[in-house]
């Protein structure tokens, strides 16, 4: 506190370095991966009315009990930074008439807020990764979207493990909740301080109970999946067959209820063992009643998120080194030299416009730019001096093997580079 320093907000963190170059880099293969599947990228309001969150996500949530940020604006009106996309995709649906086009696939980006307890994994500020589909019933889409997460997983070169259930339809729901409000009752001993009170607001979500010593309990509680009507089961079972069919393995797991109010029949999680307690790195669910709950017309819809720092972790984990953006590290010493390198680079630059090309700046001996060039990751280092500025060459050193220097023509130069990007 001293100096007047201004901390950042506890569980709000600068993503910068290492972390930051795993972070482009899945947001890069995600937006390539959406985009050959149809998906159009959307920007939505970090901000949105309060209401809209709890209309959503239901009143007896984590997020809306205890996790917004919610404030009131310069105007009074109750405002609350987005806990999650899904709210406020659907309003963006709905407002912007998207629905009345027809079948709609769609993802989204950024920041996302909840006043957690900070920890590994779970921060107030975090980055999701969605994407949401309307006006598909299934379970085609829900394949694709399980098929696109899979794929993903693998261009990332990460591993994870599908849990998958249904929570069939609301009627379905509820006649499930009365059994499992009399299962839960006759042991209400049992219960935590937090399950008894869901008891009788929302008994399936202490089935979404983390703690250790309810576990048994909820393992022999009665499944939804002999709640479940015919057609939830005709869902299910052609989503299973779907991902058969690509040997996407998958475990059916009764307890998958998801934390949030809107969803039926089809959930998923995927979830890693590497990242200790905090181990979703992505969750979906088919919402067909979200639309009409939030004023639009009835719409089946599908959707998905992944916490991008959690999926970053196991990148770190999966990956010892990053691919170096930059190939070639260009170093001048001299006065004529250093006057001529930027016009000499930006030409080439011209003509070979994908090349990663780092032009050292401030000076300093041939030794220390050497030092540079290494650390920056290149495998080649261009080096000129005033003598090759009279000859019009310009030096090679291979910084990563001991092929011999060698020398080039300026005019030579771009088709070299090409040829060296294109060997990579
Ligand atoms: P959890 O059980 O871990 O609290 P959740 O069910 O609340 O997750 P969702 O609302 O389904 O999470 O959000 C989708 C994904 O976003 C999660 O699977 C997780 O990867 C990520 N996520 C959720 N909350 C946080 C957070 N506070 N910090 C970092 N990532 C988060
Ligand atoms: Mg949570």
């Amino acid at each position: 506190m001293s100096n007047g320093f201004v901390h950042a907000v506890r569980g709000m963190n600068d993503v910068f370095g290492d972390q930051s170059w795993w972070f482009d880099r899945l947001e890069l293969v995600a937006r390539n991966l959406l985009a050959t599947y149809g998906y159009t990228h959307v920007r939505l309001p970090v901000v949105e009315k309060t209401e809209l969150f709890c209309r959503s996500i239901g009143e007896v949530t984590d997020i809306v009990e205890k996790e917004m940020y919610t404030f009131a604006d310069r105007n009074g009106d109750s405002l609350t930074l987005r806990p999650e996309g899904t709210a406020g995709c659907v309003r963006a649906a709905i407002e912007n008439s998207w629905l009345a086009a027809g079948a709609q696939k769609v993802y989204y980006l950024g920041p996302m807020f909840r006043h957690e307890r900070p920890q590994k994994g779970r921060y107030r500020q975090f980055y999701q990764f969605g994407v949401e589909t309307f006006g598909m019933a299934g379970p085609d889409i829900d394949a694709e979207l399980i098929m696109i997460t899979a794929r993903l997983w693998k261009q990332l070169g990460i591993e994870a493990k599908l849990l998958i259930n249904s929570l069939g339809s609301a009627n379905d729901r509820s006649a499930y909740r009365e059994a499992l409000t009399q299962y839960f009752s006759a042991h209400y001993d049992l219960l935590d301080e937090d399950s008894q009170k869901r008891l009788h607001k929302n008994p399936l979500r202490i089935l979404d109970s983390k703690n250790p010593e309810l576990q048994a309990l909820i393992q022999q509680a009665p499944q939804l999946t002999d709640w479940l009507d015919d057609h939830s089961k005709q869902q299910f079972s052609g989503l299973l067959a779907q991902l058969d069919a690509v040997g996407i393995p998958y475990q059916v797991t009764p307890t998958l209820v998801r934390g949030l109010d809107y969803y039926n029949d089809t959930v998923f999680e995927w979830v890693t063992t590497e990242l200790g307690a905090q181990g979703t790195i992505c969750a979906g669910g088919r919402y067909d009643g979200l639309v009409t709950q939030l004023g639009g017309k009835a719409t089946p819809a599908i959707g998905f998120a992944m916490g991008m720092e959690r999926v970053v972790a196991l990148m770190q984990l999966a990956h010892a080194q990053q691919t170096p953006a930059i190939q070639v590290y260009v170093i001048a010493s001299g006065e004529q030299a250093q006057q001529k390198i930027l016009a000499l680079t930006e030409k080439w630059r011209d003509e070979v416009p994908n090349v990663g090309m780092m032009v050292h700046h401030g000076g300093g001996s041939f030794k220390s730019q050497f030092k540079k060039a290494d650390k920056s990751g290149a495998h080649i280092a261009l080096i000129l001096g005033d003598d090759e500025v009279t000859q019009q060459t310009i030096g090679v050193k291979f910084l990563r093997n001991d092929q011999e220097q060698i020398t080039l023509n300026w005019a030579e130069v771009p088709a070299w580079l090409r040829c060296q990007i294109t060997n990579d």
